[in-house]
Formats: C-alpha cells, structure tokens, sequence
C-alpha cells in the first residue's frame, strides 16, 4: 500500500474517563476509495479495556441515579451537535468506510442523529407493571434499573449508525459504556467523543477504545466487570464471544449476518419492485446486513424480470464515493473485495451465468481511485440453492435471481438457509402476503417495500441472524434489569 504523503495522516486516541489518551500501538487505517493509508487506529488491548472499564464503573453511581429527563436532554444535545456537524461526519464516514458521500449524507449521519433523539424521547414514556391480589392482600410491582457496564461492539459497515443504535438505549437507561468500534472504520466515533463534553455527558459515561476484534474486542468481552455485551457483526464473531463470555454467564445482544430473499409473484407491481430490489441489493455496495442477495421470481414473469432488473442495475455508477453522482463506492477492504470476487468466480465456475458486473462489463475509474476497491453491481442468474452464493453471506454487490413456480415452494426455499434476518415479498394479493410473511423464517419481514424502519419496533434475525431484539421496547428490556416487588398491606 502507498502512504498520502500529502497529508498528514490522521492519529487517533482512545476516549477513557473524558480524556483523550494516546495508545503505545496503532493500527493502519485504509481510505478504501484511494488505497492509501491515511489514519492510525489505537491498537489498544487489555490495559485500555481496563482503564476504559474502571471509568465506566466510577461514573456509573452517578450516572444511574440521574433521571430520565436529565439524561434525555443530554442526548438530545449530543443529537443537535452531530447535526450542527453533518457534513464533516458525513465527509469522514465515506472517507473512512468507502460508501457515497450521498449515502452517508442521507442515511448514515441522519439516523445515528435521529437514534440520539428516538431513545432521548423513548426513555420518557416507558411504564412498569403493576397487579393486585387482594385475596392475600399483596400488590406487585416491577422495578427496572440499569444493569452496569455495557460493553458495544460494532461492524463497519454503518460505523455511527449502528454505534449510536447502542449507546443511546445504553446510557438513556442509565448505565455506562465502553464502546469498541470496528478497527476499520474508527473515525466518526472518535469524532463523537470530542462532542461528548460539549453535550453533557460526564466524564466515563461514553468511553471508546479502539482497536481490534481479537485484542480489544476480546478482552471487553472477557472483562469479569462488563455484565452485558451487545454485539453487532458476523455470525462467527458472535460464536466466539458467545464462547469467551460463557464463563461469566454474560447478557448477550447479537444481531448477525443474513442471506436475506426477495420473493416476487407474478402479479408483483414491477415498476416498484424493480428499483427497490435493486436498491436492496446494492445500496451501500451491498454492505448492508439487510441486503436482499436471494431474488426468487415467480416464473411466469422471471424473463421479464431479468431484463428489467440487469438494465436498472446497470444504471447505477460505481466510482469516487464522494462524486455526489455515484450510487456505489468502493468495498471495505483489499481482502474483502477479494472474498467477494472470489464467490462470482465460484458461481461461474458451477455453471451460474453473470449477466452483469464483475468480469463482464468495464469498469472505468477515476485517476485517482485505480487503487481503490471498487466492484460493479453484478447479477448472476441460474445458480443452484445449494451454491454457496446461495448460502453464504457475501456482503457485497452481488444478488443472485432464481425462478420458481408455487408459494408452497418458494417459502421452503426462501427459508432453507442458516440465516433469518429479512425478508422482502412482492404481491399485489394480501392474503398471499400475510401467509407467505408468517411463514418465513425472518425476523423482519418487508411487503412491497424495503428497508422501512419504525424504531418503536423489534429489529432482529432469527436462526443464525442473530439472539435478541433491538427496539425502543426491546433495548429498555435488554439495558435494564427487571425486579419483582411484592408488598403486603
Ligand atoms: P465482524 O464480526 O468481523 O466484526 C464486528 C465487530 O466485532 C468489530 O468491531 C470487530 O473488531 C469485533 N470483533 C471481531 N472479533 C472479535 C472477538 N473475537 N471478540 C470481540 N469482538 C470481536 O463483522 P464485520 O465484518 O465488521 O461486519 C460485517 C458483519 O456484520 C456482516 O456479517 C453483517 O451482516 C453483520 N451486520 C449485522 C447487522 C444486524 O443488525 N444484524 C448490522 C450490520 C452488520
């Protein structure tokens, strides 16, 4: 890899105790557009988990025993500040990730400001159960409480996004955290934390130790003072945490990888359905655990489909993320664009045909992003359901489309793999709809659209997909201890 010698590059220090502290290791950090090295991640590990554990648990007596609507202010603070900053954070998220300056603008940067200010209003109007028995002359109540130390663990794929999805609900309940961030993509978090004072927020209520998965991310899982984990990545990652934590009986949060179907019927409205699939299929180059990979078209309508499907994808421009023009940026890593690759060449190599992208059409970029790890939107078609592009998550821009012919089938095709995170079915038929949607094995389950979220509601996989929900009322539960109090009168 070549260095930006032109600038200087950008250190960053872990957030322990609201303190800025420099580490005695770093990580190089790639811009995945340019292919350069131009920030370095702390390499922290036990000693900074430590630091960082110790802060959280000093500032937690404090911290819980504030209010609500002391807390919900503070957050809401930290919502207006991120806000005010949009632009720089939307500016270092595609610098930092790769993903188009348009998608971090619109998505990124807006939801982790309007996840701040969900759970700053959420936290306001949460009420807890009550029964009576006057036969023995006793009453009930429950009591919910902060749990303690929560540590968060996050992917790379919608770095602010998904880490303020955790530190909102964490610290609106009252406890406080360390946060660890995908070593990938460390900048917008370590951003963040120079906002948190600024905000409100006492010192060792948010702090962020940066670093890898196998150091740091271990030893915050291992930490004997950290009670409950809430964890965001792949599938294998969570099977180990699951393991290391085990001796501690941990509480666990994970929300995992996904193979997720759009099942589309013949009487599918296709000038929906057609961009939205591809939409789903390719938006943040396909780094979306929400991702639709699996297109089963009903096949009366499946030639038709093809066509219109592969003309629409090949609208989208792959190129320099921060040309506001460009739908696709480029892929998170060297390594990971070649895993990618690598499962089109499997398919071709079983017999699949590629009908667009990778290796078929030319993909033309600027002078200064030839070193970048771009890949086109490619569809491949005639691929077999026990293929591993089939059964394994690629997490890139790459969708597979299979006909079918029954409902009865499609759903035990849809459902026949590890993963159940979502699902996205197309009909103009709603009673096909409602039976086909309860019938997946899916923890959502999107008709006629995709990618609608209410916060209110549980956001979770099944199967593989993941242990747990995310939600206003699920993460109250999740970040919160519940006590039953009985009370004879
Ligand atoms: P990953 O599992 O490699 O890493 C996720 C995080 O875990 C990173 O911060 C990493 O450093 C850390 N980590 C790695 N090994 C660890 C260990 N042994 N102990 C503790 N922490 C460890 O995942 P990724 O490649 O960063 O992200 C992509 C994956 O995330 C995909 O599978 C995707 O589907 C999934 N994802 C799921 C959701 C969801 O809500 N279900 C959302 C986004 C991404």
């Amino acid at each position: 890899p070549t260095m930006a010698h032109s600038q200087p590059l950008l250190v960053l220090e872990n957030f322990i105790g609201g303190k800025f502290v420099p580490c005695s290791s770093y990580i190089d950090s790639y811009n995945p557009s340019t292919g350069d090295v131009y920030c370095r991640v702390p390499d922290s590990g036990k000693e900074e988990v430590e630091a960082a554990v110790k802060a959280a648990k000093d500032a937690f007596p404090v911290w819980s025993s504030k209010g609500p609507l002391e807390r919900s202010q503070i957050l809401n603070k930290l919502a207006d500040l991120i806000e005010h900053d949009l632009e720089a954070f939307a500016q270092a998220e595609s610098k930092d990730q790769g993903k188009t300056i348009t998608f971090a603008r619109t998505v990124d940067i807006p939801r982790a400001v309007h996840n701040l200010r969900f759970f700053a209003s959420s936290i306001l109007h949460h009420v807890t159960e009550c029964t009576e028995m006057p036969a023995v002359g006793c009453v009930h109540y429950t009591s919910r409480a902060p749990v303690g130390v929560a540590g968060l663990i996050s992917p790379w794929n919608l770095p602010l996004y998904l880490l303020t999805w955790k530190i909102a609900p964490a610290i609106a309940c009252g406890n406080t955290v360390v946060a660890k961030p995908s070593e990938m993509t460390s900048v917008t978090a370590w951003m963040m934390c120079k906002l948190l004072e600024k905000a409100g927020v006492p010192p060792g209520v948010v702090n962020v130790v940066f670093g890898t998965g196998a150091k740091a991310g271990e030893a915050l899982v291992c930490h004997p003072d950290v009670p409950l984990i809430s964890f965001t990545g792949s599938t294998l990652t969570a099977q180990r945490i699951t393991e290391r934590s085990a001796p501690h009986c941990k509480r666990l949060s994970l929300e995992l990888g996904g193979k997720n179907p759009a099942i589309i019927f013949d009487d599918a409205d296709l000038s929906q359905c057609i961009p939205t699939t591809v939409r789903s299929s390719f938006a943040n180059q396909g780094e979306i655990c929400l991702c639709t990979s699996r297109i089963f078209v009903q096949r009366g309508i499946y030639s038709e489909f093809l066509k219109r499907f592969v003309a629409e994808a090949k609208k989208w421009k792959t190129g320099n993320p921060s040309d506001p023009t460009v739908d696709v940026g480029a892929l998170i890593s060297k390594e990971h664009l070649e895993k990618v690759r690598n499962y089109v060449k499997k398919a071709q190599a079983e017999g699949a045909r590629v009908l667009c992208g990778e290796g078929v059409d030319p993909l033309a970029l600027p002078p200064g992003n030839q070193k970048g790890y771009f890949m086109l939107p490619t569809v491949i078609a005639e691929v077999k359901d026990e293929s591993c592009c089939m059964q394994e998550e690629i997490f890139g821009p790459v969708t597979c489309v299979v006909a079918f012919d029954t409902e009865e089938e499609v759903i035990k095709r849809a459902n026949g793999v590890k993963y159940g995170l979502a699902a996205t079915v197309w009909s103009g038929n709603v009673g096909r709809v409602h039976r086909v949607a309860h019938r997946l094995q899916s923890g959502l389950v999107w008709t006629n659209c995709w990618l609608v979220r209410d916060l209110n509601l549980p956001f979770g996989g099944m199967k593989a997909s993941g242990i747990g929900r995310e939600g206003a009322k699920d993460s109250y539960e999740f970040f919160t201890e519940v006590k039953t109090i009985t009370i004879k009168h």
